[in-house]
């Protein structure tokens, strides 16, 4: 396949803007790859249909090939598509801004994964942000799905609601909310009953149970090997009941990631949390771009991707480069290195294989930035005035102050950022002496 689509990009070229029927061309091999990939066709045509108005017409850049070009915008319409680079606005995607205790939902057939996930989202929260959190299982159709949930509560120390025999679901669920009222809970998890196929009794319960405690999230939690199904599975939900975000499990057993494109295309919800595996700590954050890459994967496309990606880091080496000629780094070149920082750990993969990369990535590692820190020092950077960015001499004390608080930081943190931005404008300073071509070299590429 790559091999086809090397052929396609290799007509393309000798033109200086991209047509539509060369964009029309390389299209018909992506298309087979999101295919593969298993997402949805209805959701294929709406991509597709996507980047091709974006693509015909846009100069070739002078640094890229036409193909690569091609992938790029794929790839970024790609990742676009399932959320951004922004990602979770907290560490488990959950949005528990509201009085306490804060009602979850947890919906979908039966199957997909709703008690295990009940349980590992309350354990993450619990271990994570510190939160009270207690379990109540609706599910009053199979005799052992309460048991179930108690069992995972007994397991791992997660509060569950004591089971009242001949109970129904609302009744429970009002239950739930009287007893994380009296005991003092953050947040209590409702895991709902499913059925194998979506059906009106399913939708008209679990809508009861969403108008008696009125959730603050009500997660979709639906099983990434569905594939062409998934589509109408979400559909349904947000139709009838309405979800806040999407949990999509045995992520760990699907090698094609098609259902994530899907599901989020469809409902316009995000993915707040990805299952991994049958265990309990078995749940991760969602990163567009390593599914993006998967997705990608399927078709061979990948390696063309790489290509991409190595043109956005040039085209930002060059940029930044031709700042640092004049001697310029400020907060403002700092915060987009910090992005493209991030940017590289969430296509690692995808990173590890590029000249001059690796070579950052150990560096990283050996500074210890993780993601979550880089998020830190944007937030902080972001919470500044554009007065500040570009001159950050003028930040004292009392500015600190603002800037710590409005970054949810502290003052040390803001300083220790401060420091690390005096001394990168020192080496880009340094750099600029070596002259651009030097610098180029320096930079890997
Ligand atoms: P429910 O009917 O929706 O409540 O589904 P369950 O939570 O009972 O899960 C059904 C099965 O799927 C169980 O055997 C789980 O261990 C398994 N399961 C759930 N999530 C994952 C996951 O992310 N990965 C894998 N491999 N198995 C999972
Ligand atoms: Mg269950």
């Amino acid at each position: 396949l790559s091999g086809k689509l090397g052929d396609v990009f290799e007509r393309l070229r000798k033109r200086g803007a991209l047509t539509e029927s060369d964009v029309s061309e390389a299209l018909r091999e992506v298309r087979v790859a999101l295919l593969e990939a298993d997402v949805a066709l209805p959701v294929v045509k709406t991509f597709i249909d996507g980047v091709k108005s974006r693509a015909v017409g846009q100069d070739v850049l002078r640094s890229v090939t036409p193909g690569q070009q091609v992938i790029k915008i794929v790839h970024d319409h790609l990742v676009e598509m399932l959320g951004g680079e922004a990602g979770a606005e907290d560490e488990s995607g959950i949005n528990l801004n509201a009085v306490p205790p804060v009602p979850v939902l947890m919906v979908g057939l039966q199957g997909s994964g709703k008690t295990t996930s009940t349980a590992k989202i309350a354990l993450r929260l619990m271990n994570k942000e510190r939160k009270k959190v207690l379990m109540a299982s609706l599910d009053v159709y199979r005799p052992a799905a309460q048991e179930q949930l108690k069992i995972l509560g007994e397991q791992n120390s997660i509060p569950v609601l004591p089971i009242v025999a001949g109970q129904m679901p609302v009744d429970i669920a009002k239950r739930a909310l009287q007893a994380a009222k009296l005991g003092g809970y953050d947040v209590v998890m409702l895991d709902t009953a499913g059925r194998l196929h979506v059906d009106e009794t399913l939708m008209l319960e679990v809508a009861a149970v969403r108008d008696a405690v009125q959730p603050h999230e009500t997660l979709l939690v639906a099983d990434s090997l569905t594939g062409q199904d998934a589509v109408n599975v979400a559909k349904s939900f947000n139709e009838r009941v309405g979800v806040t975000g999407i949990v999509l499990t045995r992520v760990d057993g699907d090698g094609r990631g098609g259902a994530a494109l899907s599901m989020r295309a469809v409902t316009g919800k995000p993915i707040k949390l990805i299952g991994v595996g049958e265990k309990v700590d078995a749940l991760e954050p969602f990163h567009p771009q390593r599914i993006a890459q998967r997705i990608l994967g399927m078709g061979d496309i990948v390696s063309l991707v790489e290509k991409a990606a190595e043109t956005i880091e040039k085209e930002e080496a060059e940029r930044l480069a031709a700042r640092v000629q004049k001697g310029q780094f400020d907060l403002n070149d700092m915060a987009s290195q910090l992005k493209q920082l991030r940017k590289m750990g969430g296509m690692s993969g995808v990173m590890n294989l590029l000249p001059g990369v690796g070579k950052v990535k150990q560096q990283m590692a050996a500074a210890n930035v993780d993601e979550s820190v880089l998020k830190r020092q944007e937030a902080i950077i972001g919470s500044m005035t554009k007065d500040e960015r570009s001159n950050p001499k003028v930040i004292h004390a009392s500015r600190k102050k603002r800037i710590a608080a409005g970054s949810g930081t502290s003052v040390q943190d803001v300083n220790k950022l401060l420091k690390q931005h005096l001394q990168m404008a020192d080496m880009m300073k340094r750099m600029s002496k070596l002259g651009q071509k030097g610098f180029m070299r320096s930079m890997g590429a």
